[in-house]
């Protein structure tokens, strides 16, 4: 197939579908949205196209079937379209959660793929089961135009041992493949690349450590555009403080709750839902802005809960640079890491050891979705805040795994 010119990217939840929809020439984004509360009261479509005309309105969605036919009918909207008819769709891409060990790579979907998709939900109860149904929704509404599926798990695939292993009996790997898994793989890989170009510097040169932050909070060892580490594990609760996500915490916490009365769906919902910033803060928030508001309004816990965001986050880079042995720059992407400059500042401070300096009026000008050095300029090792686009890494596998089939 040659390459396609027209892709959508698909990322398909359980009660919600994102759509972006790409020209491949010039990597244009030519519309995006979301329909949210599928299957729930009062569904919406959000669309907005390329030329910033946007909407907002009330839809009748039931399932993935009937969000995919909505998307397809505003796409092909004489009125607010981007397509002349739906058989310009060439291609479509799909987020997938998990990949488990199966998927080192994206891959064009076929029924034996949907099968191994299917075998690792175990893993990612809440999020494979919906990708599916995403797909398989596509395959019906487009039954002549080929899926691709992209894995959050799918770059961090390059870990040793040393990294992916718990130091658990060896034979829980083997028998139940509990392991470090890690996520945000297609943001991590979107950004090592970008910032590579950035940097003038080929990928395959640089030692990277990518923090992506945002509600969901990761960070990777890059070295030379492969993934040697990363702080979320088997599921994404493990590593950074989140929003709601305890991160890294003694597993024997869990056992004591165990042993208090607590079940197992109780502290799946403390540790997922009701810890991070908003635990911790108990400003009933656990967005980053609220919070700092809240500590900038004399808020202690607030404050707190800052803290301790941006320890575990140091803390990290202080290992993975020395995993790495040495880095080049440090990476700031996701809502928090591409604008949040009191964020940086407290983080880039602490680099100062290792020969990384803020620079504090570039730290101010790069935001909102700009990408630049917040370090100075004769920084050995430098900060690169570089906004992700998942999206559009999605398209790309697309477009290569197809151009090539
Ligand atoms: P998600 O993980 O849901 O994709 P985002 O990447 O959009 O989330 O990041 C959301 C986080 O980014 C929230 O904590 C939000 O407060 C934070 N954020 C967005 N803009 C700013 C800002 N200007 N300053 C501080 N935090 C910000």
């Amino acid at each position: 197939m040659n390459r396609p010119e027209h892709v959508l990217v698909i990322n398909a939840g359980s009660s919600s579908l994102k759509f972006t929809m790409f020209r491949m020439t010039g990597e244009e984004m030519r519309a995006k949205g979301l329909v949210e509360r599928m299957g729930l009261s009062a569904p919406m479509l959000h669309y907005e196209r390329f030329d910033g005309l946007k909407s907002c309105a009330p839809c009748k969605v039931a399932n993935h079937d009937d969000a995919i036919r909505l998307v397809c009918e505003k796409l092909v909207a004489p009125d607010v379209g981007v397509l002349r008819r739906l058989s310009d769709v060439q291609a479509i891409g799909h987020r997938v959660v998990h990949g488990a060990e199966k998927f080192h790579d994206s891959t064009i979907v076929t029924e034996e793929v949907k099968g191994s998709i299917r075998a690792c939900a175990s893993l990612a109860p809440l999020h494979n089961p919906p990708n599916l149904g995403g797909i398989e929704a596509c395959e019906r509404v487009f039954p002549q135009v080929p899926n691709v599926a992209v894995f959050d798990t799918a770059f961090h695939h390059s870990m040793p041992p040393s990294s992916f292993l718990y130091a658990i009996p060896y034979e829980y790997y083997e028998r139940y493949g509990i392991r470090k898994y890690g996520f945000h793989g297609t943001s991590h890989k979107f950004v090592a690349e970008a910032t590579a170009s950035f940097l003038g510097r080929p990928l395959e040169s640089l030692r990277l450590i990518t923090c992506h932050l945002g509600n969901g909070a990761s960070i990777t060892a890059v070295d030379r555009g492969k993934s040697v580490d990363t702080s979320m594990g088997m599921t994404p609760l493990n590593g950074l403080v989140m929003g709601t996500r305890c991160g890294d915490i003694d597993p024997a916490v869990v056992l004591y709750l165990v042993r208090r009365g607590m079940s197992a769906n109780e502290i799946d919902d403390l540790l997922n839902k009701k810890s991070g910033l908003l635990g911790v803060s108990g400003i009933g928030s656990g967005d980053m802005r609220d919070n700092l508001a809240a500590a900038e309004a004399g808020n202690d816990q607030a404050k707190r809960a800052i803290w301790m965001f941006t320890h575990r986050l140091v803390s990290y880079i202080g290992a993975y640079y020395t995993i790495l042995g040495g880095a080049d720059a440090v990476v700031f992407t996701g809502g928090i890491g591409e604008n949040s400059v009191p964020i940086r500042r407290r983080v880039v401070s602490k680099l100062a050891c290792l020969g990384c300096i803020l620079d504090e009026e570039r730290n101010q000008a790069v935001v909102n979705g700009r990408a630049g050095l917040i370090s100075t300029a004769d920084s050995a090792f430098r900060a690169v805040v570089m906004p992700t686009n998942e999206e559009l890494m999605i398209a790309r596998e697309t477009a290569r795994l197809l151009s090539v089939a």
